[in-house]
């Protein structure tokens, strides 16, 4: 365990693969479930970095994908640190694709996941924190600070014990379904 702090620089983290036909769907375009699985991968060594322990994946937020990825495409995720709170850490992450041909890139996805670091029993353990040194980097942080608040916001406004169907029954109208309370 350790609690200086450290540069989000020293645990930057860049993974470049081919992409092969054993990755695609029937489709022939590379399957969400193996680029998810390439997220979790790069956040927990990004993580495992910058905390200098085993992570956890905690959370993961708003995956969307942008753009399809081809077979033989050259997909790129690059990760680094965006937030870190006691024992917990956002690890941002980019990834494009580039078409080897033509050069052409494509941004297909960008995917924000909560590690925590843990210890030898699985207990949360503290981490160092950050030194932020660009606009991009104290923009990032703030970014997540926001998603962290609109998660919390969003837990409470739902929590089964507040909620009444009723107050929003009026606006599920315009949306396929119907509504037979029993
Ligand atoms: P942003 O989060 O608003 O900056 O959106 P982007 O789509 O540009 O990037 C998503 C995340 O990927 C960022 O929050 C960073 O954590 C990470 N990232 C983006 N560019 C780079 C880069 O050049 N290197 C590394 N290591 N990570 C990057």
């Amino acid at each position: 365990m350790t609690t200086k702090l450290k540069y989000v620089a020293d645990s930057e983290v860049t993974l470049s693969e081919l992409m092969l036909p054993s990755h695609a769907n029937f489709n022939n375009k590379i399957h969400g479930g193996y680029l998810l699985s390439l997220l979790d991968q790069i956040a927990f060594a990004c993580a495992s970095k910058h905390s200098g322990e085993y992570c956890v994946t905690a959370s993961v937020d708003t995956v969307d994908f942008l753009n399809p990825i081809e077979i033989g495409e050259l997909l790129t995720l690059k990760a680094s640190v965006n937030y870190v709170g006691n024992s917990s850490m956002v690890i941002g992450i980019r990834v494009e694709s580039e078409n080897i041909r033509t050069g052409k890139v494509k941004h297909c996805n960008s995917s924000y996941i909560t590690m925590v670091a843990v210890n030898e029993t699985g207990k949360p353990v503290k981490i160092p924190g950050l030194y932020l040194t660009s606009e991009n980097e104290i923009r990032r942080f703030v970014k997540s600070l926001k998603r962290i608040e609109m998660k919390h916001h969003r837990r409470e406004e739902f929590h089964e014990l507040d909620f009444t169907a009723k107050d929003h029954i009026d606006k599920l109208k315009k949306y396929r379904v119907e509504i037979f309370l029993t």
